[in-house]
């Protein structure tokens, strides 16, 4: 509310006296008078600083009451009644003196006030002046409640009205320190997010700071002065019209639009009650929480979402499996998921850079979206696993299409940086609810037809079947059967032999795990590296066996009167591992074995998954003299490129395996790829011949040295050198040792 300042001030000329003043004739009829005015003011509640100096102005028969707040070098002066306000100099005033001497002050006659001569005070006619200390809620003098005449008094004010003018002064300072809290409010509510707001059931919301709503109109009121009326949000006056009073409204939130923007607003209110009971509105706070609401929903959008690829993360992953089971308890509805895990991912990041890695996650993440229906919920659930559970999966025939088609479009290469780069998925299937009865179940299911698919050579999907949910649970007692039986010394290691395909003359032994089972049954265990994964342990039983091979075979050589050729497996954990050379090197120090006697085997499957620390490990083998072997060639792709890149120097065929189920010809296919190898400069051992004629053709082929067949007893430590010492190349015909 703004309000016209009026002419009249401290020094100016008084105007006519009210007849209220005329009326108070004596001091008793003065003071209930006073009293009464009081009391109607204070009922209305409309005690201000002007109705106070009219009352001051009173009670003393001044021409002129007013209150003087001093605000620094300025004064702002409150007359009497529609008496206006004005400012002064604060040095102009008599109100300063107040100030200053802390205490009332009464100036009977200001001419004969030496200190106040020339004071502009004394221009205006006036005479007297009586002012009265008025303090904020500190005790610091702030203002003063003054009365002026023209007629000095001699006698001085009497001891009745000055106590009833101090009276006024107490209830003065009390208006001044409410305006001042009002004030601090008004300043608070300007600038807080929250604000306050009134509302009665008729009229809506009545009181509404100005920062919160549009003005709504203009008001002029008789007296010249302008109000402007504020309108509450319709969305604040239905959530207030659907409450009930008498349950707590507290941090309920709704949004509104206020200065062209959508706001998210909490509101926390108390029902107000008369005195009667009967519900007469609210009172309540407001807050505008669009910032906090905005980065709430940003923090849920991130706990649910990979950043990366905006698609689900895991825990917003599970939530959508959790919901699909609720959905199919409910409707029956079904729905398939689909797990998928990048082929030799690691490969890319180490060859084109983790910057090219995450470059094709995008783009895979942009393939899935093409490949399945708007219903399905894709997920990135780590690293380089994605997930799809798509309701609109629900027919065999739909399944097949929809994993045909990831796998052939993530086969695609990607564009980066100038080059192609590819890579391969493999992927898992399980269907809801035949393949699990619980999202773990469904998840883990899932899983194990991705284990299936990744073994079988990946590039591939696989349906979940029961099966390989045995073939797991085989997979795991073996792993722990074999760490334990490692801790008991019950993991021991056999020979098989290898000998020269021209004279039979014993080349050397390939070392094989065995185990010696509780039972006492003894098993071999040659795919332990594959069945124990590129775990921890793997890595722990890999080196355990390198070192007790290397020791059991420290004195071939010197026996033998020559090198004798000593094949070991490597595990994938042992190639990744980056302290694989230094530690073959101090193996071979420590039992004094010659490197170039040693050869190490890769599997097949390994060659496709060969980062650059693995080929920097096998060059420093190669030039510490050991031998880099391979064995399983033929046995799917080996891809000659990679060949030469881990410096094999020997590969094992295996004619079982170069076998083509339905070929009539596996020798003329095993001669193939033996002439191959022999071309790349790569020397070929025959592995699994079982008859003379397989031998001579292999020998043709240009294969040097064969390898006992898997069924073949092993030779002990003991039964090897016997073998050695004897240099028995013609004790034991050929014959026989395919024989077994
Ligand atoms: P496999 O064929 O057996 O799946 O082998 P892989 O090479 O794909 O390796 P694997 O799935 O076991 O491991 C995934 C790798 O993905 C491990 C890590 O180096 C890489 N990786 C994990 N997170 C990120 C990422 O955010 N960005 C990039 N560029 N690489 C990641
Ligand atoms: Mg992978």
């Amino acid at each position: 509310m703004t309000r016209k300042p009026s002419e009249a001030g401290e020094n100016d000329a008084p105007g006519p006296r009210s007849l209220a003043e005329n009326s108070i004739a004596s001091d008793t009829a003065r003071n209930d008078r006073v009293e009464t005015m009081l009391a109607a003011l204070e009922d209305r509640g409309d005690l201000d600083l002007q109705a106070l100096a009219e009352l001051a102005r009173g009670i003393t028969g001044c021409a002129r009451g007013f209150v003087a707040i001093i605000e620094g070098p300025q004064t702002i002066v409150i007359n009497a009644g529609n008496g206006g306000t004005r400012v002064l100099n604060t040095d102009e005033t008599l109100c300063c003196d107040v100030v200053r001497k802390g205490e009332p002050v009464e100036y009977r006659d200001l001419r004969r006030e030496s200190h106040l001569a020339g004071h502009p005070s004394l221009n205006s006619g006036l005479n007297y002046y009586a002012g009265i200390p008025l303090r904020d809620a500190d005790g610091e003098i702030i203002a003063s409640l003054c009365v002026q005449d023209f007629a000095a008094r001699p006698d001085g004010m009497e001891s009745g009205t000055h106590a009833m003018l101090c009276h006024l002064g107490v209830i003065a300072s009390r208006v001044l320190i409410t305006r001042n809290h009002t004030t601090w409010l008004r300043d608070f509510l300007d600038i807080a997010s929250d604000w306050i707001w009134e509302h009665d059931p008729v009229h809506g919301v009545t009181f509404l700071p100005t920062q919160v709503n549009t003005p709504a109109r203009t008001c002029r009121s008789a007296d010249g002065s302008d109000t402007v009326e504020y309108e509450a949000s319709p969305e604040l006056l239905a959530l207030l019209a659907s409450h009930d009073p008498t349950q707590p409204l507290r941090d309920r939130r709704y949004q509104t639009t206020y200065r062209d923007q959508v706001h998210s607003i909490s509101v926390t209110a108390r029902a107000r009650f008369g005195r009667d009971g009967t519900f007469v509105g609210y009172r309540g706070i407001c807050r505008d929480v669009t910032v906090e609401e905005e980065s709430r929903r940003q923090m849920e959008y991130l706990a649910r979402h990979d950043p990366m690829t905006g698609l689900a993360n895991r825990i917003g992953f599970h939530s959508a499996v959790d919901a699909a089971f609720a959905d199919w308890q409910e409707t029956g509805d079904p729905a398939t998921l689909l797990l998928l895990d990048l082929d030799n991912f690691k490969i890319i990041n180490d060859t084109y850079g983790h910057a090219a890695g995450d470059e094709l996650l995008k783009v895979v993440a942009g393939r899935l979206r093409a490949c399945v229906s708007a219903e399905a919920t894709i997920g990135r659930l780590g690293g380089d696993e994605f997930a799809i559970l798509d309701p609109a999966l629900r027919r065999d025939l739909a399944i097949e299409e929809c994993a045909t088609s990831l796998v052939r479009a993530l086969s695609e290469p990607v564009h980066f940086d100038g080059r192609n780069v590819s890579c391969g998925v493999s992927i898992g299937v399980a269907l809801l609810p035949r393949d699990g009865g619980t999202p773990d179940q469904l998840l883990g299911n899932a899983d194990l037809a991705l284990y299936a698919a990744k073994a079988e050579g990946r590039g591939r999907y696989k349906v979940f079947q029961p099966p390989m949910r045995e073939r797991i649970e085989n997979l795991d007692r073996l792993r722990r059967g074999v760490l334990r039986a490692r801790g008991d010394g019950a993991l021991e290691i056999g020979f098989r032999e290898i000998r020269s395909l021209c004279d039979n003359t014993l080349i050397g032994a390939q070392a094989v795990p065995v185990w010696t089972r509780p039972d006492g049954s003894r098993r071999v265990l040659d795919q332990l590296h594959e069945d124990l994964g590129s775990s921890r342990e793997a890595l722990d039983v890999g080196n355990g066996l390198l070192e007790d091979a290397v020791s059991l075979a420290k004195d071939w050589h010197r026996l033998a009167g020559r090198h004798v050729r000593l094949r070991v497996a490597l595990s994938p954990a042992q190639l990744a591992d980056p302290g694989l050379p230094f530690r073959v090197r101090s193996v071979l120090v420590r039992q004094g074995f010659p490197s170039v006697s040693l050869q190490l085997d890769l599997g097949a499957g390994m060659l496709g998954a060969l980062t650059q620390d693995m080929l920097t490990n096998l060059a420093q083998l190669r030039s510490d003299g050991v031998h880099v072997g391979l064995t399983g060639y033929g046995n799917g792709g080996t891809p000659p490129a990679l060949l030469l890149a881990a410096g094999v120097s020997r590969v094992g065929l295996n004619l079982s395996a170069a076998a083509v189920p339905g070929a009539e010809a596996p020798l003329r296919l095993a001669q193939a790829l033996a002439r191959f190898a022999l071309d790349l400069g790569v020397c070929v051992t025959a592995e699994g011949i079982t008859s003379r004629a397989e031998e001579r053709t292999l020998a043709l082929a240009g294969c040097d040295e064969y390898l006992l067949a898997p069924s073949a007893p092993l030779k002990s430590q003991a039964a090897f050198i016997r073998l050695l010492a004897r240099d028995d190349k013609n004790d034991q015909p050929l014959s026989q040792a395919f024989a077994g």
